[in-house]
């Protein structure tokens, strides 16, 4: 049994791999979206020690039914509307499965020469179809590179700002004095994460006020803590303006927040990891207002909602050389000629790991199958979808609705009479978990002024209208079965 699988038998199998994943799109929608396994339910239906004989693949197929889907939240479910989307597409997966086949490691241009400049042209096509400006596309002095997460590019960003404030001071010798970071309350927690990675430390990242309504960054605000954070002797490094928030989808003024962070040196990054692939509609080209100015990065996720499978963030820098001068360690067993020539890539540089994946197949057969108006078409579906559900809730009184909701996200709560502000928000997380539990969708929350606010973001390649009015039923219903929300 134990010798490698062959070519003949890998034939077989895959075949029933696609099969298997092919049933699984086609059946999708009658799961439960959330998963409704106990914790540790996967565990004990796990052996509790590996196999000392290969036991064939059709055991494996057979337990990814019995063992591991009862334990899936289905992300490619129509009614999956928590966080934000993750889409999975066709052509994705596709290319995956062919990146795990070619089995390459593109750390080094001259490790698979294909990989770096399939990655380098996928880059720039996407900074196209997104109209990025030109510097940030690699014939310059910029260049794009595709990291694992958003998170990691806030990581990657924040090593290259630092070279640059210090030529590599604090890479080499340690940080020795206070740096500091520029976020809000709505920043994504990667930055904070970041800061304690790199020894930052959390207590120097500054929160920067928002406006109460837009939950928009305050550049003022921004001007006069690293002006203050100066005068103190500390070193500001990178301010990060994120467009389209974790929260809510807000905006931050990215033009004005630029021209503070270039008069101090202070590095920008701008986090569109949600709301950045909007802009291949030419109506949503507006989320890129302020990167033709003073901003030092970019980073967008294909990964939510560009119909590109886990994992896949863009990442533009303006300038790659401190990106690279942070980066670059060449011990002896990686000198290659192509490398010393200077001519070619080498994303190891570009990048926290060693190692890479073969990631720009997936996005190569994800532009090319839906070409630039496939995309723009997903991206649209999603929108309207929002757009319809926000002006329901708005027109129920029972309901209360965030009015900023741009792009898939609706925020909203129930509107419950006469309760205190914590017991109704108590109401509206109970009605979240049973919603839920039910299965019939999958909704999250957040926190908004303190109150408690329902997350619904539309942006499952196979969402349609029919979801969304029972999602809006489901939760009307639960709602009333909680007590009587107002005007009701
Ligand atoms: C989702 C999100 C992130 C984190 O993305 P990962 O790729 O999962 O790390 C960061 N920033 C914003 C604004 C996000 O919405």
């Amino acid at each position: 049994m134990a010798g490698h699988m062959t070519p003949e038998e890998f034939r077989r199998y895959g075949k029933q791999v696609v099969d298997w994943i092919a049933d699984y799109q086609e059946k999708v929608e009658s799961y439960p979206v959330q998963s409704q396994v106990r914790p540790g339910e996967v565990l004990a239906s796990l052996p509790a020690g590996p196999p000392e004989e290969g036991e064939g693949f059709e055991a494996v197929l057979a337990d990814l039914d019995r063992v591991v889907m009862p334990g899936i939240t289905h992300w490619q479910h129509p009614s999956f509307f928590a966080y934000f989307p993750a889409n999975a597409s066709g052509p994705a997966i596709l290319g995956e499965l062919l990146s795990a086949g070619l089995g390459v490691q593109g750390m080094l241009w001259a490790t698979s020469p294909a990989c770096t400049e399939l990655e380098t042209r996928m880059l720039d096509w996407l900074a196209e179809l997104l109209g990025l400006p030109a510097r940030f596309r690699s014939d310059g002095d910029g260049g794009g590179v595709i990291q694992d997460s958003a998170s990691d590019a806030v990581l990657i960003a924040l090593l290259a700002a630092l070279h640059r404030r210090d030529g590599g001071a604090a890479a080499r010798e340690g940080i020795t004095r206070r740096h500091t970071l520029y976020v809000s309350s709505q920043t994504h927690s990667s930055l904070e994460k970041a800061a304690r990675v790199t020894g930052i430390g959390a207590a120097n990242v500054r929160v920067v006020d928002v406006d109460p309504d837009t939950l928009a960054m305050d550049p003022a605000h921004l001007d006069a803590l690293i002006t203050e954070d100066i005068a103190a002797g500390a070193v500001p490094v990178l301010a990060c303006a994120t467009v389209g928030t974790t929260s809510t989808t807000a905006v931050d003024p990215v033009r004005e927040i630029g021209e503070v962070c270039s008069r101090h040196g202070v590095w920008l990054h701008v986090d569109a990891a949600y709301a950045g692939v909007a802009a291949v509609c030419p109506e949503f080209r507006w989320v890129n207002d302020g990167l033709d100015g003073h901003v030092d990065s970019y980073a967008t996720n294909p990964h939510k909602w560009l119909l590109t499978n886990f994992d896949c963030t863009a990442l533009w820098v303006a300038d790659r050389a401190p990106l690279v001068g942070a980066l670059s360690i060449l011990p002896e067993y990686l000198r290659n000629r192509a490398s010393a020539s200077g001519e070619v890539i080498d994303y190891r540089d570009w990048q926290i790991s060693l190692g890479r994946r073969f990631r720009a197949l997936k996005l190569w057969a994800v532009i090319r199958w839906y070409g630039a108006e496939g995309l723009r078409a997903h991206i649209r579906s999603g929108v309207r979808l929002a757009a319809e559900l926000a002006s329901r809730i708005g027109a129920d009184p029972g309901f209360a609705l965030l009015e900023h909701h741009p792009f898939g996200l609706v925020c909203f709560r129930p509107r419950w009479e006469g309760l205190p502000d914590d017991e109704a928000d108590a109401a509206t997380l109970r009605v979240m978990e049973r919603l839920n539990a039910s299965g019939d969708l999958y909704l999250t929350h957040t926190r908004v002024g303190g109150r408690v606010l329902l997350r619904m973001a539309i942006g499952a390649p196979g969402t349609g209208d029919a979801h969304v009015e029972a999602a809006w039923r489901r939760i009307r219903e639960e709602t009333a079965r909680e007590g009587r929300p107002a005007g009701q």
